[in-house]
This record gives C-alpha cells, structure tokens and sequence, in this order.
C-alpha cells in the first residue's frame, strides 16, 4: 500500500523522520561500538584483509589446537586532556578484573544457552615491561591537546596527539580517551600493527560505582570485554545487518538488529542458520550484542573456537603467546635494538662470544620494490631483541653486504635497567663491516643502594627506570643476613634483582 500524502506534508513527514532520528541517535550517542565502520572499510580497501576475514569464519566451527589458557600481555594507554579522562590506575585494574572474568570465569548463562555457553580460557596480564625489556607498570599516560579522538587512527598517532601503540604482535594495546561518539572500538586481526588495538571512551570504561560512566547501563566494564572479541574477530551477534545477514557463526541465533537494554524474550530471526538447534529468541546475554553490561554473560563454543583459532600455529595472533610482555627479566637480560636505514635488506649482524661462536644472528630482512616505490617493510624502523648473556666479552658484528653502510642507522644495547651499554650509528658509508667489542659484567647495571630504609624510598627504586608504584605484592628483601618484608599489593609484581635479592612471596 501507497500511502498518499500532499508534498507539502511530505516535508513535514520528513522533517519529523529526521527529528526522530536525531533523538535516537542522541539517546545512542555513547551507546554504539564502532568496529563494524572501520571494519567495513577495511574489507573494502585491504584484499588481505578481506581474505583472512573470510577463511577464519569458515575455521570458526573448529575447535582450536592450542591447549589450556592463554595469556595475553596488555598495555593501557591513558591519552588524557583533562583530570576526568586521566583515569586513575585503580579503575584500570577494575577494566582488567572484567576481563579476566569474563573470559575466564565460571559460566553463568542462563539456562537455554547452557549448551552452547563456553569459557574462553584467555587471562590478561599487565604487561611487566616494554618491548624493550624496560619495566613498566602496562600503563602509558600521555597529556594531549586533542579535545577528542575521531575513529580510526588519531589516537595511535603523535602527530594528532595520540600515541603509538606497542609492538602489536606482542602486546593488546588498550587506549582510553574521548572518542565522544561511540564507547569503544577496535582492530579485527590481521589490521597493519600500527593501527592495531582497542580504543574504548574513559566514560564506559572499567567498573565500579566510585568511577563517572556516561550511562548506568554501560558502567560495569561490558565494553571492553565487547571490544576484546572483536580484537579476536567476532562480528556482532545480528551480523551488522537484517535477518538477511548472519555473524557466520552456527549457535548463536539469527538476529535482525542490535538489543538494547536486557529483553530476553526479544523474537530471532525465522530463518536460521542451518544446523542451529537453539530457541528463537535474542541471545541478548552475549557479549557481542548492545544489550546493557549487566545484561551480558556469555560467549558461545563457536565464538570461542574462532577467538581460540588466532592462536594456532598459523593463527593471526600467534605471537602473543611467545610474548615476554609479562615476564620478570631475568638478571642478565640485555635488550638489543636495531634502527635501519632504508636498505634493511642488505643488513645482517652477529653476536659473537669470547670464543668467536657466533650465538646468535639475524638477516635476509625482506627487501622493499623500489620500481613501485614501496618502501621494505622494516626501513628506518628499529627492530629489538632480546639475548640472556652470562658475564663475558663479545663481540656484535654488522655487516652491510651492498657495501654501502647504513651510517643513518644506529644500534644500541641496553641493561635490564634500562642502562645503555653500547650505543652508536650503522656501518660508515662505503664500508660493508663494522665490529663493536662489549663486555658484560651484570653487577655493573645493578643497583647499588644502601641497606635500610633507602630500599623502600621509591626515587632509589626510580633510579633503574622503574616507575615506582610498579612495586606491589608482598616483597622479601634479603641482603646479607638481613631480611626485611615488604607489603605491596597485588598485581604489579616485577621483581629487579639486585645486590640483594627480592623474592615475591603470597
Ligand atoms: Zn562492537
């Protein structure tokens, strides 16, 4: 049926159409997640992307191979402009608490999706160290004079006042900020590293009712564990589109569209996917659906294989796994970083021991196409490793198999305390070798500090580029015949060992 309406009235049909839709995208203003948008465009502009996309959703009803938990390493990045957007360090353990438990605790689904409810199995940790093996406490805060970040990239930049994320392939990064029109977003797998992460709005972010929320329904950290399932490829339940389209996923029911608020008997799409044997209802108690946080408590078996899947040997975030985000450095750790010029493909090194064995090596980095001008994939980027040398002399040797150097490179060795051992440029122009004798005497980087109350000031403890309040767990401090306790909460427990030893204990 037609329905015939005089054009002036028209106008005003119109014109109220718009004025609803105003009201409901006000009402929505800082309801919506807008990782299907950057996705969309992503799928549009990247084949590989697309690809990748494609064939995981296939993989998603198989189980994953990797047994047991997996952890992975975070990082908060606090990108603030006033005090109310510089969260304080106890509402992000609040946002890591949800995690935990929500892809980890005891299922608590309600009774009809018992069947297909499962646990992920996925821990977070607070990343202990940087990728340079500096510690840190996993959160970055950086005052910015952006008012707020638009969708996609600005936030993961410094040149629009953001800040870089963490080596992606090691670490989730999570960044807080103004995002003002959505409450979250993030990276499905295989994004570019750089642009790799979650944003989430400070308003929507973490739990607890000492913390401002920009709305009751979204103040119990339901956000985040959201847009950690995108970050490990879940679409939305309703599949961002009508009854026509699905998340691909088998046990979750078809919907049309998003739920709001927590209406459990909301009507599932008629036509389901084939093999779904669940009711037709909205699971609106899934975590990828815009019901209110309260509302959510679950994942599906389907959900969690495909969230699972990226961390199969050729899964996409494979990499997390070997991460050492959160380990404790070991006491002879050294960090070596290698800056390139824009020929990485002509650089190799070796480390040599006193011996002249070579105990470790690297090179044949992929070369870029200059015809079409794409620049190598890691020129004039630092790439870091990480080498476990007893005390001893060696020596690292750069080799430039063109000939030509790399001058405009540089390399540099660092201690677990972030103290520089050696440090220089690349190769000198028209030379195709350099070696760079150093020696290792670990006592050298430890710190020497005064038994007695100076062990507990946090500016000695600041003097190894560690951030103080990283210091919490109860600590044992033993120097000597001298044993002294340490009561510092749970969480940030990074141990340095020094002149005296320090045990975490509880
Ligand atoms: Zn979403």
């Amino acid at each position: 049926m037609t329905l015939k309406i005089p054009s002036i009235y028209r106008v005003f049909v119109i014109l109220i159409l718009i004025s609803i839709s105003a009201i409901t995208q006000n009402i929505n203003a800082q309801e919506a997640c807008g990782t299907h948008e950057s996705y969309l465009e992503m799928m549009k502009n990247d084949p590989v992307f697309r690809k990748k996309q494609e064939l995981s959703k296939q993989q998603a009803s198989a189980r994953s191979n990797v047994q047991g938990i997996v952890t992975i390493p975070v990082v908060f990045h606090v990108v603030y402009n006033n005090a109310d957007e510089n969260v304080s360090d106890e509402q992000i353990y609040s946002q890591l608490e949800v995690l935990n438990e929500d892809f980890g605790n005891v299922i608590t689904s309600p009774t009809m999706w018992h069947e297909v409810a499962a646990n992920p199995e996925i821990e977070f940790c607070l990343a202990t160290r940087d990728a340079l093996g500096n510690a840190s406490c996993g959160i970055t805060r950086t005052y910015t004079d952006s008012t707020e970040f638009v969708i996609q990239t600005s936030i993961k930049d410094e040149s629009t006042g953001g800040i870089s994320g963490w080596p992606a392939r090691q670490y989730m990064n999570i960044f807080i900020c103004d995002i003002r029109n959505v409450r979250g977003y993030a990276t499905f797998p295989d994004a570019e590293d750089s642009i790799d992460g979650i944003v989430i709005d400070y308003l929507s972010f973490g739990r607890g009712p000492e913390y401002v929320f920009d709305s009751p329904n979204y103040s119990s950290g339901r956000t985040g564990t959201h847009e950690v399932g995108h970050w490990l490829r879940l679409d939305h339940i309703w599949g961002d589109g009508n009854c026509d389209v699905d998340d691909g996923l088998t046990d979750t029911p078809n919907a049309s569209g998003p739920n709001y608020g927590c209406n459990e008997n909301a009507p599932a799409c008629n036509n389901q996917s084939p093999g779904y044997a669940g009711p037709l209802i909205c699971m609106v108690q899934n975590y990828m659906d815009y019901s209110d946080d309260d509302c959510m408590n679950l994942f599906t078996q389907d959900q969690v294989n495909l969230m699972r899947n990226n961390f199969d040997e050729q899964g996409s975030r494979v990499s997390i796994l070997s991460s050492k985000g959160c380990d404790l450095p070991a006491e002879n750790e050294l960090y070596f970083a290698l800056t390139f010029d824009e020929f990485p493909e002509d650089i190799r090194w070796e480390l040599h021991d006193a011996s002249n064995n070579i105990i470790a090596s690297d090179g044949n980095f992929e070369p870029g196409n200059y015809d079409l001008n794409i620049p190598a994939p890691l020129a004039n980027k630092t790439k870091t490793y990480t080498w476990d040398l007893p005390d001893g002399n060696y020596t690292l040797k750069f080799f430039d198999d063109f000939g030509d150097g790399f001058p405009d490179g540089s390399y540099e060795i660092k201690s677990i305390f972030g103290e520089t051992v050696i440090s220089g440029a690349g190769i000198p122009f028209d030379q195709s070798e350099m070696s760079v004798p150093f020696s290792v005497n670990n006592a050298k980087y430890r710190f020497l500090g005064t038994v007695g109350n100076d062990w507990y000031d946090p500016a000695n403890w600041n003097r190894k580029g560690v951030p103080s309040k990283c210091y919490q767990g109860d600590l044992i401090i033993e120097k000597e015949c001298m044993v002294e306790k340490l009561t510092i909460d749970q969480q940030r427990n990074l141990i340095i060992r020094n002149e005296a030893r320090f045990t975490i204990t509880g």
